[in-house]
């Protein structure tokens, strides 16, 4: 019985031992090269971002400390969470012999989730560090190498060295007349102060670029900045900047529910034929409205994607950009879609499978073309519709028709 008992025991701790998570860190700027050299500035700030995975189960971050060896003279200024509110400036300091520094970082005790697997190339990870480095005035080393380790945790340590090259930063050179990015300092909790925003828009502008597509300078996440500042460091920069807010208050529905149309007619119709009223309704990454209605001109749909933006036009914006990510197997379903999708396809509407999974799972490129199509139509008839009224005025989006690792009812992880 106790041998039994023993045996029961090693089975079921060598089952836990093996179904160990294991943490997988990726790094950047280093890790798309094929070198896996990351360049720093050797008179400006840069910034190391790790990307944080688990092999299995989530991986419980408490206790865990990011342990980071770096040459004497690149210190760390701060370091920060992707998509955090908390502030973290935790960090111990201790100077090795033979010109090296080690820094400890507590990190913030949240799981980090198996949604996304780690990949080769993939960012996809809900738990992000972002670590800014300062190099002291005089800084002159060309090259050194930057030791990172994640430690203290319940969890098997995982660590990397990383080659460091040095470089200056751009200075000042002949710009193009126009030049326009879409970028972000970075989906960061704390470690943006003004100079970081300010070294960081100095070398954007020294490299010719005069336009930057962004939810508004410096970066929403970024609690430590007030409205204030942000306004000032608008003010103060001659970048045109340009508007993402107007398209994803209506399009990924942000306003206030108050100012919902009434009628049903104008919510998707998702795959279980169900009226989504509210966000929380939404399947997957879906979109609220009828995407049929958003683009006919003078439905109320319409039309409030039209005040947003005469809206922010009379603020100054002329230019109007939004991240446009729908998982469009999910929705919508509708009449109006059906009757679009049958014209667009060239199908007789009586061919169409009642049943929306039958529908796309029949149809799956024609339904893709259809509805990037369709989002083309969106912005089109936006651009009709305020052209006279609005001089100069233009739209951009980067558009994904699909959503990595949402979950569509009926095809599973990945709709295509
Ligand atoms: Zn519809």
């Amino acid at each position: 019985m106790r041998l039994r008992l023993l045996a029961v025991l090693a089975i079921g701790l060598a089952s836990s031992l093996t179904a160990q998570s294991q943490l997988v860190v990726k790094t950047f700027p280093n890790g798309y090269r094929d070198d896996n050299t990351a360049y720093f500035y050797q008179d400006h700030r840069s910034l190391l971002s790790l990307y944080f995975f688990t092999t299995d189960k989530p991986v419980i971050m408490k206790d865990a400390k990011l342990l980071i060896d770096l040459p004497e003279g690149l210190g760390i200024a701060g370091y920060g969470f992707l998509n955090s509110n908390n502030k973290y400036y935790d960090m111990k300091k201790n100077v090795q012999p033979a010109g090296r520094v080690s820094w400890e970082l507590a990190l913030e005790n949240r799981p980090v989730s198996s949604k996304f697997a780690p990949t080769a190339w993939t960012v996809y990870s809900f738990y992000h560090v972002y670590v800014s480095l300062e190099p002291q005035p005089g800084f002159a080393l060309k090259e050194s190498s930057l030791q990172w380790r994640v430690a203290g945790g319940a969890f098997p340590e995982a660590a990397g060295t990383i080659p460091l090259k040095f470089l200056k930063a751009p200075g000042p050179a002949k710009k193009p007349k126009s030049f326009t990015v879409s970028t972000d300092i970075g989906y960061c909790s704390e470690i943006l102060d003004l100079k970081d925003i300010d070294d960081w828009l100095a070398i954007a502008g020294n490299c010719g670029v005069t336009g930057i597509i962004n939810d508004g300078l410096p970066n929403k996440y970024a609690p430590g900045i007030n409205e204030r500042n942000r306004q000032r460091i608008r003010a103060a920069k001659s970048f045109i900047l340009i508007d993402k807010t107007a398209l994803p208050y209506i399009l990924d529905s942000r306003l206030p529910a108050a100012l919902y149309p009434p009628e049903d007619k104008y919510y998707q119709l998702n795959l279980a034929l169900k009226r989504a009223r509210k966000p929380a309704e939404m399947l997957a990454n879906s979109i609220l409205w009828c995407p049929t209605l958003l683009a006919t001109p003078d439905t109320p749909v319409f039309n409030l994607l039209l005040e947003r933006i005469r809206e922010q036009y009379r603020l100054g914006f002329t230019i109007f950009g939004h991240d446009y990510e729908k998982d469009i197997y999910t929705s919508c379903f509708c009449e109006y879609c059906l009757k679009s999708f049958a014209g667009y396809a060239g199908l007789a509407p009586a061919e169409l499978p009642t049943r929306p999974l039958n529908l796309i799972t029949k149809y799956p490129l024609e339904w893709y073309k259809f509805r990037a199509w369709q989002t083309g139509g969106i912005f089109n008839a936006l651009h009709t519709a305020l052209a006279g009224e609005c001089p100069g005025i233009k739209f951009g989006i980067d558009a994904s028709l699909s959503y990595p690792g949402m979950y569509t009812p009926g095809l599973g992880y990945g709709a295509i």
